[in-house]
């Protein structure tokens, strides 16, 4: 059989499919699987791996499979039918999950198997060990009214976690911002502008995030900055212009749901249910390790403050941070995104990417024109192996949109399976938010835009070169979510190498390399602003880390409040009272970083670590590569990553190479 055509059939048609009939496929599988558990259960034969875990697992790619194009289409396109399916299948799928994460008889099928499983080493064991650690976390041993509480509790969460992320999207969608005196725009990108100027030559300005970005970065207008950040950060909000779409009681509704979720299989509060599935060991090892990064970072950014006002001549306010930032690097050291960006045409960093990843993992990237895509910007890409094989696929949708979700982020849809020789092969989206084309079909990125696309082929790296076949614990699936991050960060740094740099590059009018001296501006740039970065993310990590473990159910109204006492410890800018930060913070209240959004910085760490690892020898480096795929991408969640990073860098991890790498190391010394 050849491989060529085989992973076709696993894939959404994405040229014909309707919201209508996804619909009904989910809920009839949905159906069928029910009936097929209760038949399995029934069966009287022997209790094996194969017997019973095999089929559970066959049914639970098909239905992540199923559901991924729901998952996938609501958050990229603008149609309201995507939506509404969404939202119904949501509730459906929650409560099956539960119900099967409930289901006495199979916890007590899983224990005979591993029971009787003599070598832990085996993946299977793994398998069987995270799925028992599920069935707890899921209440399976509680009385028939608690689980049904349970359900029934996960259930309005996951619609109101969806709402959450339905007003930030609805929120941002709605607000806009005519100038009709060019003036006002000055410094802004000649993209942004292009698309927002209609013919009579005014300007509609959307709070899409490259838009934002430029205005906050560029924009000579400060009273324009003002408005941007007023209305960034107040969106979802009661201080929004529009406050149809305030989050606030969702969020009380998300923190107290989460509570009695976790009080309810015995954990203390959400905080300790969500490291039940972690690297890190308690609230206090991770509160600690912020603590201990806020201290080391506190007086570089204080020197960076004292910098920026000295550029700015006047006190700062929010809305001065990045543009003062920007402007210092284009003073100190000479450069300037835009000049950088002529560099970097969308399809000679594609091919550059492509190329790092053909070195270092022998594989080959192709083009497949005929798969079907939701958009005329979107390409799938075909993976190759050293011995010609397609090893799966992904496809890629760069571009802002109206009605696509902000942010950039990989997705699976298809996961790798060999189930007893029933196979499938790794399928995954790859999403970013980058300016679109300009008239002549140009595209170029910033750097920015190139690191976050290396840190989201990251992820799809680690979602395709899975050796493991059991979906469960295959690619991302079964690795805990504070070492998620670890291939996608590492990834990161191979955008700050010149080799891969160059290597990306073209001038899209002279065709010449990105200079050397260009280069090294961007290399000396790079750690400037690097310390308020760090407090800013720590800042978000600690409010998310208080917020879930010191939350109290009787006084469930201080969400502003933690945020407020956070600040006070951590942060160094001045931030306006009318800010409303929480109210679209996705990533915790509607994405999977609750009580995790810690995970960044900790993963960082490891990243940074290993990568060190490559600039101790060569960047490049086949056999390390190798050695990083065996260890850590391979893996799933079949072995301890912990582990795994051990086995690759002979050692535990430290945290001198992040500091080192953000040119902090020694700083609190
Ligand atoms: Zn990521």
């Amino acid at each position: 059989m050849t491989q060529s055509n085989s992973y076709k059939s696993t894939l959404p048609d994405f040229s014909s499919l309707t919201a209508k009939e996804a619909q009904t496929n989910l809920k009839s599988l949905v159906k069928k699987q029910r009936m097929a558990i209760d038949k399995l259960l029934k069966n009287k034969q022997k209790i094996t791996f194969e017997s019973v875990v095999n089929p559970i697992e066959e049914m639970q790619h098909e239905l992540s499979r199923t559901f991924s194009p729901i998952s996938h289409l609501q958050n990229v396109l603008d149609q309201p039918e995507w939506r509404s399916t969404y939202n119904s299948c949501l509730p459906l799928l929650t409560d099956y999950g539960t119900e099967l994460s409930q289901n006495t008889e199979l916890e007590k099928a899983y224990k005979t198997i591993i029971d009787n499983l003599d070598d832990q080493k085996d993946p299977k064991f793994k398998l069987l060990e995270q799925e028992l650690r599920n069935f707890t976390l899921n209440g399976v041993n509680l009385t028939k009214t608690k689980k049904q509480k349970f359900k029934d509790l996960k259930t309005r969460l996951s619609t109101a976690e969806a709402n959450f992320s339905q007003n930030v999207q609805d929120s941002t969608d709605a607000w806009s911002l005519h100038i009709n005196n060019e003036d006002e725009l000055k410094g802004i990108s000649r993209e942004i502008l292009e698309q927002a100027k209609d013919n009579q030559d005014r300007w509609k300005l959307i709070l899409d995030y490259p838009t934002y970005h430029s205005v906050m970065t560029h924009a000579e207008n400060r009273s324009l900055r003002e408005r941007f950040y007023k209305a960034w950060s107040t969106r979802a909000s009661d201080q929004a212009e529009d406050t149809q779409w305030n989050n606030e009681e969702n969020i009380k509704n998300i923190l107290s749901l989460r509570h009695q979720l976790a009080n309810i299989v015995g954990y203390k509060n959400f905080a300790e249910y969500s490291l039940a599935t972690k690297m890190a060991n308690s609230t206090n090892e991770i509160i600690d390790f912020l603590d201990d990064l806020a201290k080391k970072t506190k007086s570089t950014a204080r020197n960076e403050l004292t910098i920026l006002e000295k550029a700015a001549d006047h006190n700062l306010e929010a809305w001065d941070i990045s543009y003062y930032l920007e402007k210092t690097k284009q003073q100190n050291y000479a450069i300037s995104d835009e000049e950088l960006k002529q560099y970097l045409p969308k399809e000679n960093v594609q091919k550059g990417m492509f190329n790092v990843a053909k070195t270092l993992y022998a594989i080959s990237l192709r083009k497949n024109s005929t798969v079907p895509v939701w958009h005329d910007s979107v390409e799938f890409i075909e993976v190759i192996d050293s011995k010609d094989h397609i090893i799966g696929g992904f496809y890629i949708d760069l571009f802002a949109r109206n009605g696509k979700r902000s942010g950039a982020w990989m997705d699976e849809c298809v996961i790798k399976k060999n189930l007893n020789g029933n196979k499938a092969l790794p399928i995954g989206y790859l999403v970013c938010n980058f300016t679109p084309p300009d008239k002549n079909g140009i595209s170029l990125l910033t750097h920015d835009d190139v690191v976050t696309w290396f840190h989201e082929f990251g992820h799809m790296l680690h979602h395709l070169l899975t050796k493991i076949g059991l979906p469960s614990i295959s690619g991302i699936n079964g690795v805990p979510w504070d070492a998620v991050e670890l291939p996608s960060q590492f990834m990161e740094n191979f955008a700050w190498n010149y080799e891969v740099l160059k290597d990306c590059s073209k001038h899209h009018k002279t065709e010449k390399y990105l200079p050397k001296e260009l280069f090294s501006k961007l290399q000396a740039s790079r750690n400037f602003g690097a310390g308020l970065a760090m407090l800013r993310q720590i800042e978000f990590a600690l409010y998310d880390m208080t917020i879930h473990s010191a939350y109290d159910i009787k006084k469930n109204d201080n969400t502003l409040r933690t945020l407020e006492s956070v600040r006070k410890k951590i942060t160094l800018i001045k931030t306006p009272s009318y800010n409303r930060f929480p109210m679209s913070f996705s990533h915790i209240f509607s994405g999977g970083y609750a009580a995790g959004y810690y995970s960044y910085k900790w993963a960082e760490v490891l990243a940074a670590d290993a990568f060190s690892a490559f600039e101790d020898s060569h960047i490049l480096n086949k056999e390390l590569a190798n050695k990083f795929k065996r260890e850590i991408l391979e893996i799933g969640g079949s072995k301890d990553i912990m582990q795994g990073f051990i086995n690759f860098r002979g050692r535990k991890p430290s945290l001198e190479p992040l500091l080192k790498q953000c040119g902090i190391a020694g700083a609190s010394r």
